[in-house]
């Protein structure tokens, strides 16, 4: 995106990519529907970004979710506002959009240079100059070197890296004092030590149309059994919360709702009826419409010991208590937190130590809950990046165009 504002305001553009292809991390993205962004007020949205909102406020705003729609139409691909006012190409998936949208870089004269991994400067010490050479890596093992006005620098997080973003950039950057907290998994499954009974029968099960409460905030959705844990968006909306307090605790509750559509009075009075011959699983299954996977649930909360009266054991429905003990690894979460902390770029994202570079995207200290957030402020912060680079340049006289 950066290159695509920085090529239209006519400089000239090369982006360089370790990967054999461009866009990885957006395909993987589009395979479970590229949510663009979110339909929902700009002050709710801005809401989502928790202490970094105000950051990344004018960013979001000159660059914001009408704005990302009209883009995307621009490049053949209509959105719609899907369930809970998500956003969404037509297609649903990424890979149209991303074909035209390479087209379109190259029509605009920018050179893509794949199998080019960014190892630092040429020089130890990046100076402040006018220009700075950058050194990459090939493929092939060769060096390149590329001399520069302006860098933007969005090599992603750490999620997923087998698509490209594997925070090697950490450490470069710190080697010239930049300032950048430690990556960690956000939008993650979570890890609770299921018995070998339960993950033997249900791994890979859904919990469908369930509530997870945390701290007084309740997600509703579906989840899933994994062979350790929970994943899926009711969990991945408190995952922050609860790794940030293992990390105090050891520990965390997530309480889940199996039938957050029945009151617990309705669902006592539902079980009020049991037959004499009903064991407890049919009980549950006839009276509530539970399904196996629920019931397992269950009876993993209170160590098999399910409560006989319908009272206690609509309370255990209603409010079902799992102990968590960790999160999965960063390399199976969504995104990442953490990253270059955000009092070390300026208001057009400049790094105040290494002026002519830039940083957008994941690789900025902020995270925000699964919805469209994640590529909306990616986005929104590379054409604030790119916007904010070409008026350094004229300033700073940096050969920048006219
Ligand atoms: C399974 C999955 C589904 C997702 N779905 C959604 C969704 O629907 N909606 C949403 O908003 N977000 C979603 N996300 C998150 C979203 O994809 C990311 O937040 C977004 O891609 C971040 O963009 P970025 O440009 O900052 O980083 P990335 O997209 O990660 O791009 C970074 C690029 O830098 C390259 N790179 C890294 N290091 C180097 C180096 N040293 N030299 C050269 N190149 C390098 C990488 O190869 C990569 O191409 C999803 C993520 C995952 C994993």
């Amino acid at each position: 995106m950066a290159a695509e504002v920085l090529a239209n305001l006519g400089a000239d553009v090369a982006v360089f990519d370790h990967m054999p292809s461009m866009g990885r991390k957006l395909l993987l993205a589009g395979r479970s529907g590229l949510n663009l962004t979110h339909s929902e007020g700009i002050e709710d949205l801005l809401d989502r970004y928790g202490p970094a909102r105000s950051r990344l406020e004018a960013a979001v705003h000159s660059f914001g979710p009408d704005a990302l729609r009209a883009w995307s139409e621009s490049l053949g691909e209509d959105t719609y506002i899907g369930t809970s006012g998500r956003v969404f190409p037509d297609s649903w998936r990424a890979t149209p959009l991303l074909r035209a949208w390479l087209v379109r870089l190259v029509g605009l004269g920018v050179r893509l240079e794949p199998r080019h991994r960014w190892s630092g400067w040429a020089d130890t010490a990046p100076s402040a100059s006018s220009s700075q050479t950058l050194r990459f890596f090939r493929a092939n093992g060769t060096v390149h070197e590329e001399e520069a006005d302006i860098t933007v620098l969005a090599l992603g997080g750490a999620s997923w890296p087998r698509v490209g973003s594997d925070g090697g950039w950490v450490t470069i950057l710190r080697g010239v004092g930049v300032r950048v907290q430690d990556l960690q998994p956000s939008n993650v499954g979570v890890e609770t030590g299921w018995s070998p009974h339960f993950v033997g029968r249900f791994e890979g099960t859904p919990l469908k149309n369930i509530a997870i409460t945390r701290g007084g905030r309740t997600v509703r959705g579906d989840a899933m059994v994994t062979v350790s844990g929970l994943e899926g968006l009711p969990v991945y909306s408190h995952s922050s919360a609860v790794r940030d307090e293992v990390a105090r605790n050891g520990r965390s509750l997530l309480a889940v709702d199996l039938h957050p559509d029945l009151a617990v009075d309705e669902v006592a009075r539902r079980l009020g009826r049991r037959r004499p011959k009903d064991s407890l699983s049919n009980w549950l299954r006839r009276s509530l419409g539970l399904s196996p996977v629920a019931i397992g649930l269950l009876r993993e909360c209170c160590g098999n010991e399910l409560p006989g009266t319908p009272e206690a054991l609509a309370r255990l429905v209603k409010h079902a208590e799992i102990v968590v003990v960790g999160t999965t690894g960063i390399e199976r979460a969504i995104s990442s937190a953490g990253g270059v902390t955000l009092d070390e770029v300026d208001d057009r994202f400049m790094l105040r130590r290494l002026p002519g570079t830039f940083v957008a995207g994941e690789m900025l200290d902020w995270e925000a809950p699964t919805g469209g957030y994640l590529l909306q402020a990616t986005f929104s912060t590379a054409v604030a990046a790119a916007r904010g680079a070409l008026q350094w340049a004229k300033i700073s006289g940096g050969g920048a165009p006219e």
